[in-house]
């Protein structure tokens, strides 16, 4: 579906994870944030893209 392909580039484009507090910080247009927003880390990695599995 086309929705799907535009749903996912807004949830995990410019998207960060703080590594510390795992709260979602949004970046600019390909740009990581400076830190997170809640707990001021600058431990950010980038959200994985894919299809979760279980198990
Ligand atoms: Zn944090």
């Amino acid at each position: 579906m086309a929705l799907s392909q535009v749903a996912a580039k807004r949830l995990f484009q410019d998207v960060w994870i703080c590594m510390r507090c795992n709260a979602k910080n949004t970046g600019q247009k390909g740009k990581k944030p400076a830190k997170c927003r809640k707990c001021n880390s600058t431990r950010l990695r980038g959200k994985k893209k894919g299809k979760k599995k279980a198990g």
